[in-house]
């Protein structure tokens, strides 16, 4: 009992959120092709013919909007423990290398299930290829998403520099050995990748209203400034995205200061990268003058604070960003760094890292700004301002429905904060992306999840043993990356600036 896109479809019964107002109040929603047309009081008339789907005893909720993962982590849940950022980027070559088509197809797939069965209808992805990106190995990610029939931006992570030669100082910590090994991992000349990305951008044959492409240098000085040139020319003239990892780790704070003698925002800036199509991942380590930037030129921050957590990063100022006036989207991450994709989860620990920041209420945010977030921002990040994020009529019909009858909605006192604070994804029973539903009494309709069980399990064995010498590598390199790194993050961040020359 999916709903064919080209028919009406009434939704009865429902009560309708208004994370703003803190209400939900009854009401019916009318669906005509992939949009909602119209929002009316319990009886709104239907065309004939109309399908009805019943949603009494239901509370309906725009679909959440991931702002931040990565595909190729689902493949690699549960493989580390004790990783900061630098260490799951050594972890890198091991968890996510080697990947053929196939897994690139089933690690996206995957995370797409996933996210639809948590109440999540869109994900802005920053897939890894290395190399570099190809139009088959992109394509693949974008039909993992689209045969769950879940929405993206598929944004192919590019760099010309390896962790190694981004990081002053640490090849030199590197045994000679280590340092041969590692010089094996080097990435291909950035008029290569450039070239690469230009023909995955013109060769994308998805329906670019579900999937579409970004461009995401992955981190600011893991990139030439020509090639970051280059990524900001390819998204202007292909009218996409840019997003970039900045300022996540207090390591990539330091470097960029050492790099720039400024912050790497204040960097992108002057390369004239920042606007409205632009999106900062993480952002834990921004500064005032950094918001202010981001602010100015209308960019996005994808705060993403279980991940954060979980890498030992910081606890990011989502109500300065807010005051800055920086668009503020909420994300996950990948599934190698923060074990899920469950965006309920991701809003809960946006306010509480919020609160964890200080004991001044005057600046928490909010569950309904938090909420909104999470919806209307992340959709402005992913370039789908005013199309995704509300129940409203022009608004793309991806609505959740969620058991009122579930224990974390008994009793019903607060919707918003409810959904922020109390929804776990278990009372997720429908989720509609486009007027399809995707989920349907708590199974995905679209994908065989059995059979995705059986090709996952199939790759991980042989991704267990092809990995095995990127694994052996990786515990060489450990234990002097877990020294190396932590020791630029403990250099005061004022004296950093100061000996970066800022
Ligand atoms: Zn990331």
């Amino acid at each position: 009992m999916t709903t064919p896109t080209d028919q009406a479809a009434i939704i009865r019964g429902g009560r309708l959120l208004d994370v703003r107002a803190h209400r939900a109040e009854p009401g019916d929603i009318l669906v005509l092709g992939d949009t909602i047309a119209e929002i009316g009081a319990p009886g709104l008339t239907a065309p004939v013919g109309a399908r009805v789907v019943d949603a009494s005893g239901m509370l309906l909720h725009p679909g959440l909007i991931n702002g931040h993962t990565h595909a190729h982590g689902n493949l690699a849940k549960g493989m580390g423990d004790l990783w900061t950022l630098e260490l799951l980027l050594t972890a890198g070559p091991w968890i996510s290398g080697g990947r053929t088509l196939l897994d690139r197809h089933l690690s996206a797939k995957l995370g797409a299930v996933e996210m639809v069965l948590k109440g999540c209808t869109a994900a802005y992805d920053l897939p890894l290829e290395l190399p570099m990106p190809t139009l088959e190995g992109v394509e693949a990610v974008g039909r993992g998403y689209a045969d769950v029939g879940m929405r993206a931006v598929v944004a192919p992570m590019v760099a010309d520099r390896t962790f190694y030669e981004a990081i002053p100082g640490l090849l030199e910590v590197l045994t000679p050995a280590l340092r041969q090994d590692v010089g094996g991992l080097r990435l291909a000349p950035w008029k290569t990748t450039a070239a690469s990305l230009r023909t995955v951008l013109h060769g994308w044959t998805l329906d670019r209203d579900q999937v579409r492409l970004a461009v995401a240098p992955t981190i600011p000085h893991h990139c030439s400034n020509e090639f970051l040139r280059a990524c900001a020319d390819l998204a202007r003239e292909h009218g996409v995205g840019l997003h970039t990892h900045v300022a996540e780790s207090k390591v990539q704070a330091v470097v960029g200061l050492q790099h720039y003698g400024k912050t790497p925002t204040a960097h992108l800036d002057d390369l004239g990268m920042l606007g409205p199509h632009f999106t900062v991942a993480h952002g834990v380590w921004l500064d005032g003058d950094d918001m202010q930037r981001l602010g100015d030129r209308g960019a996005s921050v994808c705060h993403n604070p279980g991940s954060n957590l979980r890498l030992g990063n910081g606890l990011a100022d989502m109500r300065a960003m807010l005051e800055h006036g920086v668009n503020v989207g909420v994300g996950t991450d990948g599934a190698n760094c923060s074990d899920n994709l469950n965006m309920y989860e991701a809003m809960r620990l946006a306010s509480l890292v919020s609160k964890g920041r200080s004991p001044d209420v005057e600046r928490w945010v909010r569950t309904d700004e938090v909420a909104v977030a999470a919806t209307e921002g992340s959709a402005r990040a992913l370039g789908f301002e005013g199309r995704l994020g509300r129940l409203a009529p022009g608004y793309k019909a991806d609505i959740v429905f969620l058991d009122l009858h579930h224990p974390n909605w008994i009793p019903l006192n607060d919707p918003t904060n409810q959904l922020v604070h109390t929804e776990d994804g278990g009372a997720v029973t429908h989720v509609m992306i486009g007027g399809r539903l995707v989920v349907e009494h708590r199974r995905v309709t679209t994908v065989d999840v059995s059979a995705l069980a059986r090709e996952v399990e199939a790759a991980r064995r042989r991704l267990t043993e092809t990995a095995a010498p990127a694994k052996a590598l990786y515990e060489q390199l450990a234990p002097l990356v877990g020294r190396f790194c932590p020791g630029l993050a403990h250099v005061p961040y004022h004296v950093s600036r100061y000996v970066g020359g800022a």
